[in-house]
């Protein structure tokens, strides 16, 4: 079946009915994208740039950052590649970085540590600006954001390090900005994240953790950790209409956007890209050119009407069955 599915990565992912549902990928250490763009691609929606500093010794220097992002803009240009800056913490450490919590995945992560070390992000700030000179398909994304003041943060240090290049003599423009919409609060101030950045990006990982209660990683708990939840979807329908109305585009990088019936569900909500890992990407899009837009619509609206995890999985798997 997979190879069957092959044989279509180059052709678009549209609906029967002529809809595109852009297609992205996520990437960590240094990508074959000559491989990755054999199969038609929108760009990379999530570069989670930890992974490389997991394999090294100590933080890369900017010169080394520099190398590591420019591979990625140039493998990709003129696509766009979102590149998140640093997301350690929680399951995520540096062995030259410890960090030592009772509580990892509530405490210091992602834009909590970089932003109480701002010599850390700068470095990296300022090594994805310049590797992004010439290509201009840098997209930036700041993860574990809770709430705006720390973007409002984030912002100040992006635009210093664009003064910082000016004086060395290096013009660039800021590239556009987003957020990870992965803490719940997050849902509830979209008015006022839309009115400082240029795109969401969805963490179903982490949403799912933090919504349900349920540690990502916990095999005790796995049972109970579903992005499938009505509750979830019931969040991901709001975020999805909140996007449309403040005129922002969403994504979604999270492991649901690799699971064809969870792509269906997004893009029957209306999100604008899904980004998942390569192997996905097959079924993926065989899902979305067996169906049409209004199936995949009638589908959601069956699966908001259910009040279990049980019932959601049970209806999709009849679905699915169906539409193979
Ligand atoms: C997520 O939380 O869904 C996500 C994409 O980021 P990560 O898995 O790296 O936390
Ligand atoms: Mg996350």
């Amino acid at each position: 079946l997979s190879e069957l599915l092959e044989h279509e990565q180059d052709l678009p992912s549209t609906t029967q009915d002529g809809h595109e549902m852009p297609l992205m990928v996520n990437t960590g250490l240094a990508v074959d994208a000559t491989t990755l763009l054999k199969s038609r691609i929108a760009g990379v929606g999530l570069y989670r740039t930890e992974v490389p500093f997991m394999i090294t010794e100590r933080f890369p220097g900017e010169k080394e950052q520099m190398r590591m992002y420019r591979e990625q803009l140039e493998g990709f240009a003129p696509l766009p590649v979102v590149m998140r800056t640093l997301d350690i913490g929680g399951d995520k450490d540096l062995p030259y970085f410890p960090i030592e919590e009772a509580n990892p995945f509530l405490g210091w992560r992602g834009m909590r540590v970089t932003l109480d070390h701002p010599e850390v992000l700068m470095v990296q700030l300022r090594a994805m600006l310049k590797a992004s000179h010439g290509l201009n398909n840098l997209y930036v994304l700041f993860p574990m954001i809770t709430n705006v003041e720390e973007v409002d943060e984030a912002l100040k240090l992006l635009d210093r390090a664009i003064i910082e290049l000016g004086e060395e003599g290096i013009t660039i423009k800021r590239p556009k900005v987003g957020v990870m919409i992965e803490v719940p609060a997050t849902i509830y101030q979209m008015d006022a994240l839309a009115k400082r950045v240029d795109f969401f990006s969805v963490g179903s990982n982490d949403l799912t953790q933090y919504l349900l209660a349920v540690d990502r990683n916990n095999p005790r708990v796995s049972s109970l950790y579903d992005a499938l939840h009505p509750a979830l979807l019931g969040a991901l329908q709001e975020l999805s209409l909140d996007a449309r109305r403040l005129n922002k585009p969403i994504s979604l990088c999270g492991e649901l956007a690799g699971d064809p019936a969870g792509a269906l569900l997004l893009m029957a909500m209306g999100f604008t890209a899904l980004s998942m890992n390569a192997p996905s990407l097959p079924k993926v899009r065989a899902a979305i050119r067996r169906v049409t837009l209004h199936d995949a619509k009638a589908l959601l609206a069956e699966i908001m009407c259910m009040d279990t995890p049980t019932q959601v999985h049970e209806h999709l798997n009849k679905r699915m069955d169906e539409w193979q």
